[in-house]
């Protein structure tokens, strides 16, 4: 334990943000870590209470005490190999995870939790600026195949621990480049890219071999979400070739809201928005990108999605932002007793909120309006909730201005025809089937084929994804050799 009585000396630190008007000028991080002696004071709070809650709220178990007490110490190597062993990609959680661990901190029952994310975030900052971080190729090679369909977080945790332990492993990404929803969903402000792009960097000299533009499987045709494939293999093809395949192609079909003007133009999905913007940001020349500038933007859609919408309209200088979430507006500060350890219902306020925007909740879109074939309104009413359903409010219908509506309601199943064309049984949503129990977890019914991230679990989080691409890969280890030292 660090400091016995550091809980009472020291207040938790928040991260400090560059200022809105500097930072709405462009795409880059604006969040500024923690400094030395930030980070010590912050470590010190963590009372390493015994039963460590964080350490279960995590999803890849972070050793959360462990590396608190260490970077206090001033021991930052042995921090970073201590968060590490649990977690293949904490430059990526330390920056966008929205810190469950958090919640469940000893510290959260009745104050302030200790400000896990951001220790994470200076542990891994440090190692990279070290060169600690350098790959791990596997001491011998075990003569197995395994291909990875997609490369978003899941994939790229699979592909690591993989062929850390000997497998020839070849990831195929339909993208023109890796990282999923990293790359292509979560605007760089949040995340800048290059993260991702060393990261690829170390698994390729760890012997996994990439393929980008590559689609398993066919696309289909009714599909709204952009195609960057160039080529196309079929799962026979793959099913031939290797000795496993674990499918971590995301969950990425947008839920679409079918009221009567949904055809009209300026109405699009969150992820025809955000993607093209990245693109532009990475140094592509795209025609006809889709804007917010001088525009009167309306998000549909409460969550994360939403409110990246939000950051990257207000980057293109649009007229006005206004983001709805159709539940009513959730309590400032939660009922702690009735929620700890867990992930609690309460307002949360992004930074791109924060750069402006207003926000209804309780509301639904009844209809879009437009003239000439294009959206200039939204006819809308206010709701309430009783036993589970929504009701409309009599006499609450209003019209909005709209010039650009962005759908950010979330997403429904893997998009492509992945699953179908491996016959890979579906749940209830239409997610890959698979269970995630300690033996026998990630198999589908198909096999040799697994399945794991949001493809499997329906839409999630990146550290849910790379918990079960690790977890994954321990089952396609086992799997291949009878056993397995991959951790769960
Ligand atoms: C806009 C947005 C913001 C988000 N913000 C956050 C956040 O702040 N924090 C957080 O924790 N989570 C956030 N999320 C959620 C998070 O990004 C996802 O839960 C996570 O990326 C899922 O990882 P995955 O590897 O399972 O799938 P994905 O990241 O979706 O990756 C799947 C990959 O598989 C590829 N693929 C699919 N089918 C095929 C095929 N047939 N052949 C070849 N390749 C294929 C896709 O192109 C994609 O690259 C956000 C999501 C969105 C959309
Ligand atoms: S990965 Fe997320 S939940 Fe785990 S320690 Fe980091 S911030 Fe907390």
């Amino acid at each position: 334990m660090g400091k016995i009585t550091g809980f009472m000396e020291f207040e938790r630190i928040e991260e400090a943000y560059k200022p809105v008007a500097e930072r709405l000028k462009h795409y880059k991080e604006f969040v500024l870590g923690l400094d030395d002696a930030q980070a010590s004071k912050q470590a010190a709070r963590c009372m390493d209470c015994g039963t460590p809650f964080c350490n279960s709220g995590c999803p890849v178990n972070n050793i959360i005490p462990d590396f608190n007490d260490l970077v206090y110490r001033s021991d930052w190597k042995a921090a970073f190999h201590t968060l590490s062993s649990t977690n293949n990609f904490p430059e990526f959680t330390g920056r966008i995870c929205p810190a469950p661990c958090e919640a469940a901190c000893t510290l959260n029952v009745n104050g302030e939790a200790v400000g896990i994310k951001s220790i994470e975030h200076a542990i891994i900052d440090r190692a990279w600026s070290e060169g600690w971080v350098v790959p791990q190729p596997a001491p011998s090679r075990t003569g197995k195949k395994v291909a990875v369909i997609g490369a978003g977080p899941a994939g790229l945790a699979a592909a690591q621990q993989l062929a850390r332990v000997g497998h020839g492993v070849t990831l195929f990404e339909k993208n023109d480049r890796v990282g999923g929803l990293l790359r292509y969903g979560i605007p760089d402000f949040k995340m800048e890219k290059s993260h991702i792009d060393r990261r690829v960097d170390q698994l390729m000299k760890e012997g996994v071999t990439v393929r980008t533009g590559v689609l398993v499987g066919e696309w289909p045709k009714d599909s709204k979400v952009t195609n960057w494939s160039k080529e196309t293999i079929s799962a026979a093809q793959l099913q031939r070739d290797f000795d496993a395949v674990v499918l971590t192609g995301g969950s990425e079909q947008s839920r679409d809201l079918p009221v009567p003007g949904r055809e009209l133009a300026g109405i699009h999905f969150a992820m025809e928005f955000l993607p093209q913007q990245n693109k532009v940001n990475a140094g592509d020349k795209l025609k006809g990108q889709l804007r917010a500038d001088g525009k009167h933007v309306i998000v549909i859609g409460g969550g994360d999605t939403g409110s990246d919408c939000v950051g990257t309209s207000n980057r293109h200088g649009a007229a006005s932002v206004t983001q709805f979430e159709v539940m009513p507006e959730p309590p400032v500060e939660e009922n702690r007793p009735m929620t700890w350890p867990y992930w609690p219902l309460k307002l949360r306020t992004s930074s791109s909120h924060d750069e402006g925007c207003s926000r209804e909740f309780a509301i639904s879109t009844k209809e879009f309006i437009g003239e000439k074939g294009k959206v200039t309104g939204l006819k809308t009413v206010k709701v309430e909730w009783k036993d589970g359903k929504m009701l409309e409010v009599p006499g609450s219908e209003r019209v909005l201005k709209a010039d650009l509506v962005l759908l950010a309601m979330g997403f429904v199943n893997p998009v492509a025809t992945v699953l179908e064309s491996f016959g890979v049984d579906k749940d209830a949503r239409g997610n890959a089937k698979a269970t995630t129990d300690a033996a026998g977890g990630y198999a589908t019914n198909v096999a040799k084929v697994f399945a794991a991230g949001d493809l499997r679990r329906g839409q999630s989080l990146v550290v849910w994804a790379i918990r079960e691409g690790r977890q994954a890969a321990r089952a396609v280890d086992e799997f291949l050799t009878g056993s397995s030292s991959l951790p769960r």
